[in-house]
């Protein structure tokens, strides 16, 4: 399985945290420039740029921008592209989360979950097309959710962004499919990072539990390993959508979620 990615330029939005940092991580050591995005201590996001050119010696660029504007979005996917000559490889990636009842659930979250989770992926996308059809390679990979294909209480612009991303990917993977591009969902179940560790104390109160019982009886509760992913585990998938191996995966939405949706 060929995974060398020197000479391709690999975007991943959100990537200053958790899956995607793995995921930057995982293609600049396979020597793919990449384009990290997403918020965080100014200092810490550059000690982490450097560390990623020190992984092959390929170029770490940062880009700050915030994914729920979509002038900002435009301006990232053109400063990336100038910097390295176009996007051979789209991580859409940035997420967040919001758990609520749905007659309760706040409208500045729906829509803010809305766009960063789903029309993010739209805009990013359609920029990036042009790119990958120009040079006949590309790869389109989205941080699903188990979310995609399942429904949990209190999730419902989650759920609703994550299902939407599910069918939209299907729909650009057909449309690209002659083009040497590819595009796929990749459906974690949970994975130890701050966005899982940050809607604890909300579920808590929508639930009414303490913080072992969300763990054990929210969390874990339906991944019958008993074990949360890792990202690591998330990331080496990617790596694997990237190689010439899975040039004919296409269109699917790959669940790595310890057997949860399984049940
Ligand atoms: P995280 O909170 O660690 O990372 C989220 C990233 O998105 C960060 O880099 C953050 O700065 C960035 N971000 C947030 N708002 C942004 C904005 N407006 N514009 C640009 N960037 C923004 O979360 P994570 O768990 O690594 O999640 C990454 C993706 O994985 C999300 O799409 C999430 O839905 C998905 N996912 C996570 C899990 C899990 O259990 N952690 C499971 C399934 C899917």
């Amino acid at each position: 399985m060929s995974t060398s990615l020197s000479g391709k330029t690999a975007l991943i939005t959100g990537s200053t945290s958790g899956i995607g940092l793995a995921y930057a991580k995982a293609l600049a050591g396979e020597g793919a420039n990449v384009v990290i995005n997403g918020f965080g201590d100014k200092d810490a996001i550059e000690q982490e740029r450097l560390g990623l050119e020190k992984l092959s010696g390929a170029k770490a660029l940062y880009s700050g921008h915030d994914l729920t504007k979509v002038d900002q979005i435009e301006t990232m996917m053109k400063e990336a592209a100038d910097a390295f000559g176009g996007i051979d490889i789209l991580i859409n990636n940035a997420g967040m989360q919001h758990v609520a009842p749905v007659e309760e659930f706040p409208l500045d979250k729906w829509d803010l979950i809305i766009a960063l989770n789903l029309n993010a992926a739209f805009h990013t996308t359609r920029l990036a097309v042009p790119y990958m059809k120009e040079k006949k390679w590309g790869r389109i990979i989205q941080t699903a959710s188990a979310h995609s294909l399942v429904a949990s209480p209190f999730k419902s612009a989650y759920v609703t962004a994550k299902h939407g991303l599910a069918g939209f990917t299907k729909t650009v993977a057909l449309e690209v499919a002659t083009f040497g591009i590819t595009a796929n969902c990749i459906s974690p179940g949970y994975v130890w990072t701050p966005l899982v560790e940050n809607q604890i104390p909300d579920t808590m109160k929508a639930r009414g539990m303490t913080r072992e019982q969300v763990m054990n009886d929210v969390l874990l509760a339906g991944q019958p390993t008993k074990q949360f992913v890792t990202a690591e585990e998330v990331a080496a998938t990617a790596l694997y959508l990237c190689s010439d191996a899975a040039a004919q995966v296409t269109g699917a939405n790959l669940s790595i979620d310890g057997g949860w949706t399984a049940q």
